[in-house]
């Protein structure tokens, strides 16, 4: 048997923001099954049970994650041996069991920085997501979805007010990466993807099982090959999957979204603040920090009035005494849902000036795209807004 990760199983207890987990999740009884899904020790075995030598798996799994041919013409086109040929043909066809992971390009939408691209991707669900790439000098990022919307609520974010939806599959998180690097490959060829950042639509650590199976999938170096050390998984706080990771030794980089340095300021903007107390929280990142070494990079999205106040660094600075963190501010993304207002440049730099005269690292994520709706969540949202409510409505998203 086949080991499938459980990304689309609840196990993992209670949504802190509802209390208790939606169930409208795919089944994972489902009759066809995404090839995509499957690490390559998975796939040797698919093959070994259909009776196909298992050493003709490699030669798959460049086809699929290294090429990245993604559709049943593609893989018929791909230079493999007769015997894989036969069984793809017969894995592909309808009631075959198998298909591929190829969402389908709803939109893009170019920003005017001509370096970032937002994709609403639609899944064979229907289910919306969005990926996005962003070009810096001498790389490029994609940002993606672990989730169809969120579960945690978080009121400035976009994600956040639409609510869960469902979890994404490894294949469905693999995918994205596909895309984009198409995408990117057909703008140039020489021109690749260096890092990933789990920073879309969806809690990462909500939907552990499948994002840390598609990580595995994404950093394999016969395939996509994006070095663990570029992958940053972002978190809201989810304390037993910051313990795991660092109890199983994930060599990925980990960010925190802080957003408030007591709990009051913190849970006024963060309900699964909640479900894992901030104390809970600061207490596993330092136990993070001193198990695995690494840095914490700190998120924290700067509001007017909420949380950019010269005593807020101050305690903040105060909190993460000791640790090795990095600060990354982000200016405020406008969303619909939430009446707070982007810090006023002079709080933010004076906010900055603190940290880093506590002798923290602290910088800005650079705003890309927001033109077109760029931020976490917010061309999902706009697209999903109903038809009777579009105009009135000033949000942009
Ligand atoms: N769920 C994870 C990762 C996705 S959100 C998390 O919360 O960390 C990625 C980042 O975007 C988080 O730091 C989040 O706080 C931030 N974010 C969400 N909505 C935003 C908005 N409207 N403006 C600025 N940052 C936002
Ligand atoms: Fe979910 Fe992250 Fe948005 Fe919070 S900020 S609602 S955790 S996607």
């Amino acid at each position: 048997m086949v080991a499938i990760p459980a990304g689309s199983r609840e196990s993992d207890g209670e949504c802190p923001a509802h209390g208790i987990f939606p169930d409208n999740i795919p089944s994972m009884s489902e009759a066809t099954r995404s090839l995509h899904d499957l690490d390559l020790a998975s796939l040797r075995e698919v093959l070994a049970a259909d009776g196909v030598n298992p050493v003709h798996a490699a030669a798959l799994w460049r086809s699929l994650h290294r090429e990245g041919r993604a559709t049943p013409e593609e893989l018929a086109a791909a230079p493999l041996l007769p015997p894989l040929h036969r069984w793809l043909e017969r894995a592909l066809a309808p009631g075959g069991g198998w298909f591929l992971d190829r969402p389908e390009p709803v939109e893009e939408i170019p920003s005017s920085d001509g370096l970032t691209r937002k994709f609403l991707l639609r899944l064979r669900d229907g289910q919306t997501i969005e990926t996005v790439l962003m070009g810096y000098e001498g790389r490029h990022t994609v940002c993606v979805s672990t989730q169809a919307g969120c579960a945690m609520g978080c009121v400035f974010c976009a994600t956040g007010q639409m609510g869960f939806v469902r979890h994404l599959r490894p294949g469905e998180i693999v995918a994205q990466v596909h895309h984009a690097r198409r995408v990117l490959r057909s703008v140039d060829p020489e021109k690749r993807v260096r890092n990933l950042v789990l920073m879309g639509m969806g809690e990462p650590l909500h939907n552990y099982e499948a994002v840390m199976h598609a990580l595995g999938i994404i950093s394999d170096t016969r395939g996509l090959a994006i070095g663990p050390a570029r992958i940053a998984i972002s978190t809201v706080g989810v304390v037993p999957g910051i313990r795991r990771l660092a109890s199983e030794g994930r060599p990925y980089r980990l960010a925190v979204s802080l957003h408030g340095s007591t709990r009051e300021e913190r849970s006024a903007l963060v309900p699964a603040d909640k479900r894992w107390s901030f104390d809970e929280l600061l207490e596993a990142c330092r136990d993070y920090g001193r198990e695995t070494g690494k840095r914490i990079f700190f998120e924290w999205t700067l509001i007017e009035g909420r949380n950019d106040s010269p005593e807020t660094a101050e305690r903040l600075a105060a909190l993460l005494a000791g640790m090795d963190a990095h600060l990354n501010l982000i200016p405020l993304n406008p969303t619909g849902g939430f009446d707070g207002v982007e810090s006023q440049a002079g709080s933010a730099r004076r906010f900055q000036a603190i940290l880093r005269a506590a002798g923290f690292p602290c910088t800005f994520r650079q705003r890309r795209g927001i033109d077109v709706a760029a931020g976490c969540g917010m061309l999902r949202a706009e697209r999903k807004k109903p038809a009777a409510t579009a105009g009135v409505s000033p949000s942009r998203r």
